[in-house]
């Protein structure tokens, strides 16, 4: 292509300026800054720009300036469309959907964070006028509620490792077993987590097989504490054998040494009834000799994201002081949504209150109802979609308890004419967006983690895929 060729191509290209002038694009400077549009004139000019030399022929395109400005408006939608404001319906059926925000708040969290984000006692003692200590109350009510001495709440689980690592054990030496060396999804990986931290990490036994005598020999002069983080989102099955925690805390015990078990996801109750078993609860934990025990706030706890320590008050009050619990402590909503959600447990309402035990609580005749129920209504209403209601699993999600017996009922559909990927794309682009999962070419759609009050809208935008 000469230069003239470029020439008289870039002619039909629109001003920046122009495009900024077009009525659709005005009609956008109430929601958006003068420089975000702008810049996104200029990327949506630069698009077609692109495209433009890359044309074969020179054909003149008059309508550029209204192609511009409906690409501009796109980009505008796609944006608002991801907003974190914007309720997602999760029909997978995947309780603790990491990437959909994994549990669902408790009415009374929310109210308490709306509560909190106005002026509160954060750090202020209303008896005595003083400073008072940040989370004060939801550490009592994390040591009633697992019996622990003291406790500490920081960002996330991965925040509460590096800082128990960091405070615990720096510039000496952790012992874990070769099979509890997790990765855990969006990198938290164990091994970098304690390179961070400035502690050595010794590993013992093997991926299948750890032996308490692994760990008795390598304990040295530098050893500073043994970890047991639980191995959450898979499972070792067959020839294998760990010591139990008790033997890991007297063998400990007996050389000065902490034991820190990284629970994971934990509960703080017993969820056998909700077809959880397997992992730790955090009480016993701390019973069967745990100096420090670590968990999540939004696994199966079910309250917002936050790193919960619990143990030792000597363990405690040395992460407290610890330069990095600075770094890494939570804010004001955090605090209140995790002592409303605590004191939901400490009512013994957690089963019904707290919505991710709700959920994982439900009967398997409840979801084989509400399935049937809703397959027939679809049925009746819209012809080319196969129905029909199969027996298959949910999962909890969040990386715990990847082995939970969650019998439901799928609402398995077909249709006609579109296939279950462009099913899938469309009910994920209507209006709340409903997640749904695809398998065996139907698209499946699992009502344990739909709200009741959400079945409207699944049914609604079937409707219309329809
Ligand atoms: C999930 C998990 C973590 C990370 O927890 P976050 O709260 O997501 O940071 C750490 N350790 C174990 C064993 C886990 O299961």
């Amino acid at each position: 292509m000469d230069e003239e060729q470029v020439h008289s191509k870039l002619r039909a290209l629109p001003s920046v300026d122009a495009l900024l002038h077009q009525p659709l694009v005005q009609s956008l400077r109430a929601s958006l800054s003068a420089e975000r549009l702008t810049a996104l004139a200029r990327e949506v000019i630069g698009e077609l720009r692109a495209e433009l030399l890359g044309q074969e022929s020179s054909a003149p395109r008059s309508d550029l300036l209204v192609e511009a400005a409906a690409r501009l408006c796109a980009r505008v939608e796609r944006e608002r469309a991801s907003s974190l404001q914007r309720r997602v319906i999760n029909a997978t059926g995947v309780v603790l959907h990491t990437n959909l925000g994994r549990a669902p708040l408790a009415d009374v969290a929310v109210e308490a964070m709306a509560r909190a984000s106005r002026y509160c006692a954060l750090e202020f003692d209303l008896e005595t006028g003083k400073r008072g200590r940040r989370g004060a109350r939801v550490e009592r009510l994390l040591g009633e509620l697992t019996g622990a001495e003291a406790a500490l709440v920081v960002n996330n689980c991965a925040a509460a490792t590096l800082l128990v690592l960091s405070a615990l054990a720096r510039d000496g030496e952790v012992i874990i077993s070769r099979g509890e060396l997790v990765e855990i999804g969006g990198d938290f990986r164990i091994p970098d987590v304690m390179a961070q931290s400035g502690a050595t990490m010794v590993e013992v036994g093997t991926t299948n097989r750890t032996r308490l005598v692994d760990y008795e020999r390598a304990i040295n002069a530098r050893t500073r504490l043994i970890a047991r983080v639980h191995q959450s989102n898979y499972r070792i099955i067959g020839f294998t054998h760990a010591p139990s925690l008790e033997e890991l805390a007297s063998l400990a015990h007996a050389h000065g040494l902490f034991l820190y078990e990284d629970a994971g996801s934990g509960a703080l109750v017993d969820l056998r009834q909700c077809g959880i078993d397997g992992e730790p609860i955090i009480r016993e934990s701390l019973e069967k000799g745990a100096d420090v025990v670590t968990f999540s706030g939004d696994k199966l706890l079910g309250a917002a994201q936050a790193g919960l320590i619990v143990g030792r008050r000597e363990c405690v009050e040395r992460l407290r002081r610890h330069p990095l619990y600075r770094a890494l402590r939570v804010d004001k909503l955090t605090l209140a949504a995790l002592e409303a959600t605590l004191e939901i447990y400490r009512r013994g309402h957690h089963l019904d209150q707290v919505p991710a035990l709700r959920m994982l609580a439900v009967t398997p005749e409840e979801l084989e109802r509400r399935a049937l129920s809703l397959a027939s209504r679809l049925r009746a209403s819209a012809p080319k979609l196969r129905v029909e209601v199969i027996a298959g699993q949910s999962a909890v999600g969040g990386g715990a308890a990847p082995m939970a017996n969650l019998p439901t009922s799928l609402v398995a559909l077909e249709h006609e004419e579109h296939s279950a990927a462009e099913i899938e794309r469309a009910l994920r682009q209507s209006d709340p967006p409903i997640i749904a999962r695809v398998s065996d070419e139907k698209v499946m759609l699992d009502l344990r983690t739909v709200a009741a009050d959400e079945e409207v809208n699944l049914f609604n935008a079937l409707l219309k895929v329809a």
